[in-house]
């Protein structure tokens, strides 16, 4: 059994508009090209066409999501809401509060092919037609909830893909990892009383949106089903490392899923303009493979890779490469120019501080706020 890959170039065509960062244009803020843009993932694509590694996928065909499919996850209100945006000649936005989720007239459509190739690829998975599958989706979804669209984000493209699997395939237990630099707080909320759905952010404390704190671990009945390791700006390999080891490993093999699903950023990665931490192609590499020895010990290698943020258009690819190859179990020649510079850096092991702070997560000892414990 191969390894599924979802792309469709209608994917690089969702148009977010001219957009300045997490600013508003208007007044002396002058507009340019949105951060997440089609260039960034089409970039990936080529990445994966060009080093040869393509022709060793099993391409999973985007489809679609059903109005029934989005239902799982999305209120009825929530998807008439975009129906309408969707319909403006100069189109819409997806967050319905504060309008900062634009999309292009009838884009709704692509975001549906998001989550439909998202669901296709989960279902390539759950009946064995693949052993695991990279999504390479845009727009990204771990932001969505179930009535708004928040950070980019308009369909929840993994919470869809569990809510399918358990649905259609009868698996009773997900585990969900988030290493996007940003808090996976649309998995969180929308499985946050569910115990049978483990869902475990790594981030960047309080990057983006407020919360992802330690304290945050599941709602009634579900205590213990949500995790979050809010990290300082700065972390290396080494931080990322013993936040596995310490927390996010047991924490899994405890669990002991019978699917495995990473919602993979690249924004805490070096030369990301987003994010502040230093992560290479070797740590998602890594990460990768731990995800991959928990699969393998509890879900018959059942991993799906969801592609989610990450804006560095040139160095994203490399790290989506390095999963990719991960994935597969073959390693091609196009290297990583950054790597080796990458990983002499000193500050990329382990710092006392950041040491202290993982121990006290896992202890249930966590700071409310950011910082150091005492
Ligand atoms: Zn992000």
């Amino acid at each position: 059994m191969g390894t599924g890959w979802v792309w469709n170039e209608r994917l690089a065509w969702f148009d977010n508009g001219r957009w300045a960062g997490p600013l508003a244009p208007g007044g002396f803020v002058e507009p340019g090209e949105h951060m997440e843009n089609g260039e960034t993932k089409r970039r990936v694509a080529s990445l994966v066409a060009a080093s040869g590694l393509l022709d060793r996928l099993t391409p999973v065909a985007a489809r679609r999501a059903t109005r029934e499919e989005l239902l799982r996850v999305h209120t009825p209100g929530y998807l008439d809401y975009l129906a309408a945006e969707n319909a403006k000649p100069k189109g819409g936005f997806a967050d319905r509060e504060i309008q900062r989720v634009p999309f292009g007239p009838g884009d709704l459509e692509i975001a549906e092919l998001a989550a439909g190739g998202t669901i296709e690829a989960a279902d390539a998975v759950a009946r064995g037609a693949v052993r695991n599958a990279y999504v390479l989706t845009r727009p990204p979804g771990h932001h969505a909830l179930p009535d708004t669209g928040l950070g980019f984000c308009v369909l929840a493209n993994v919470a869809l893909a569990v809510e399918h699997v358990r649905a259609v395939h009868g698996i009773e237990r997900v585990a969900v990892v988030d290493w996007d630099v940003h808090h996976g707080n649309g998995t969180q909320d929308i499985f946050y009383g569910d115990p049978d759905v483990l869902t475990v952010s790594i981030h960047q404390d309080r990057l983006f949106p407020d919360g992802g704190l330690a304290a945050e671990t599941g709602g009634p009945g579900a205590e213990g089903a949500n995790v979050n390791v809010p990290l300082p700006a700065g972390c290396g390999t080494g931080a990322y490392e013993y936040a596995f080891e310490q927390i996010v490993l047991p924490r899994l093999r405890a669990f002991r899923p019978q699917f495995v699903v990473a919602a993979s950023g690249y924004d805490s990665a070096a030369f990301d303009p987003n994010g502040r931490m230093m992560l290479h192609s070797d740590a998602y590499r890594w990460m990768t493979e731990r995800l991959m020895a928990v699969a393998a010990e509890s879900a018959d290698d059942r991993l799906l890779v969801v592609h989610e943020g990450g804006y560095s258009a040139f160095y994203v690819p490399f790290c989506a490469l390095a999963v990719v190859e991960a994935l597969s179990g073959h390693r091609t020649e196009a290297a990583d120019p950054a790597l080796a510079r990458l990983a002499a850096n000193p500050l990329q092991a382990l710092q006392p501080h950041q040491a202290a702070l993982v121990t006290a997560i896992r202890d249930g000892g966590a700071p409310t706020d950011s910082g150091v414990p005492a």
